[in-house]
């Protein structure tokens, strides 16, 4: 199997990170979790935020500045979150 098909990028990183959580988090949040896997800058955690962005694996909810990974990939629907505000759950 050709390595590159095996090479785990930081937006796979952050994909899986955002995977096991129960709750939006900021791109600082990410990054200082991820941290010590070797994403050491914001704008790497932006441009994989972006890059999953654009292929429908997360969505920013404005309000809290915080991602979340869509349940439902791909989707054509356009995505209604309900946020707590007394612990900013979603
Ligand atoms: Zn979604």
């Amino acid at each position: 199997m050709p390595s590159e098909l095996l090479r785990f990028t930081h937006a796979d990183r952050v994909l899986e990170f955002l995977r096991g959580q129960r709750r939006p988090f900021s791109a600082y949040e990410i990054l200082e979790a991820l941290r010590q896997d070797g994403v050491t800058a914001a704008t790497t955690v932006y441009r994989a935020l972006d890059k999953l962005h654009e292929a429908g694996q997360v969505h920013r909810i404005e309000s809290l500045n915080a991602w979340t990974v869509c349940c439902k990939p791909n989707h054509s629907d356009p995505s209604v979150f309900e946020i707590c505000d007394f612990c900013a759950c979603s």
